[in-house]
């Protein structure tokens, strides 16, 4: 395209909420055929609260346990668990981690937690007990995403969490379709919580439990079949395949990080925005021809 034509449409998506890096993203986005989206903080609103809990009696403390470590966390899951337990006593956390793409640990007390998924109490060797799988799962099947969490040896809690599609992301989903584009869906949450929000907005290629280095390599795949793909994101866990994208899109409600990488901020945070920007790219590229 012309500079001239190029301008003019940054300018238009600009006044959409579509605030576009570069003239190169504009020109390659008309080239996509795959769109690859985040669930938490994309598809769904990333502002999750707390709907079930469920602990163990002989478990005493655990809400200001829980409460403790979460404060010391900036992921959506912990926000919502501080909202909820804000009553409870703050307990000084020492030795605190974060285990990416799994939870968090650290040392109350002199005893050590963990608090995350299944998958970090499996890998931990912590027991899980049989009305904790039980209750798990059955939050699991209607989109509860549970956290749990275990002392150094077992599982004391579990939380059960759920988040909000947005709005506009199954109209979005559709209209990309429309467009010829194949669409798919990455997380680090379960498979339950993932297929059940992908069923909802019409998604069949998705990976659930997914670390932020496989959303990368996912990318990296789809090129490798061919495919020029946009990656879709909010958080820092999407910035290596933000990165590793042909085109990298970022929600302006998301992470500092993510819109630093992302070549396209949308502004709203709406994934209508993305067929917008494509089809913006699509005209203006055209207009020379
Ligand atoms: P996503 O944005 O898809 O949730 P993340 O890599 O940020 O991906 O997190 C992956 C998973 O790790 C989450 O779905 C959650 O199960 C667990 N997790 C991460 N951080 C925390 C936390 N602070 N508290 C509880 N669970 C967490
Ligand atoms: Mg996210």
């Amino acid at each position: 395209a012309t500079p001239t034509a190029i301008m003019v449409g940054m300018g238009k998506g600009a006044q959409e909420g579509i605030l576009i890096k570069d003239a190169q993203s504009l020109e390659l986005s008309k080239k996509i055929t795959a769109v690859v989206l985040d669930k938490t903080g994309t598809i769904t609103k990333g502002a999750p609260s707390v709907k079930k809990t469920y602990a163990a009696e002989t478990s005493v403390q655990w809400q200001s346990i829980l409460f403790s470590l979460e404060h010391q966390s900036e992921h959506p899951l912990a926000q919502a668990i501080v909202g909820f337990f804000n009553k409870v006593s703050l307990l000084p956390v020492t030795d605190f981690k974060s285990i990416t793409g799994r939870g968090i640990s650290g040392t109350i007390n002199g005893e050590q937690y963990f608090v995350g998924n299944r998958d970090l109490m499996v890998e931990q060797q912590l027991t899980i007990g049989e009305e904790f799988e039980q209750k798990a799962e059955d939050w699991s099947k209607h989109a509860v995403t549970v956290v749990y969490l275990a002392s150094a040896t077992a599982v004391v809690a579990i939380v059960g969490i759920a988040d909000q599609i947005k709005a506009t992301s199954k109209s979005a989903v559709a209209d990309l379709r429309s467009m010829g584009i194949e669409i798919h869906m990455l997380t680090g949450d379960n498979a339950w919580v993932a297929h059940s929000v992908a069923d909802e907005v019409g998604i069949k290629h998705i990976k659930a439990g997914v670390l932020p280095e496989e959303k990368a390599n996912y990318v990296k795949n789809l090129q490798k079949e061919g495919h020029t793909v946009a990656m879709v994101g909010d958080g820092i866990n999407d910035s290596t395949a933000l990165a590793t994208a042909d085109v990298s899109i970022a929600m302006g409600q998301g992470s500092d990080i993510a819109m630093d990488v992302a070549m396209v901020t949308l502004l709203t945070s709406d994934l209508s925005k993305v067929p917008e920007a494509i089809r913006l790219s699509r005209s203006t590229v055209a207009t020379i021809r």
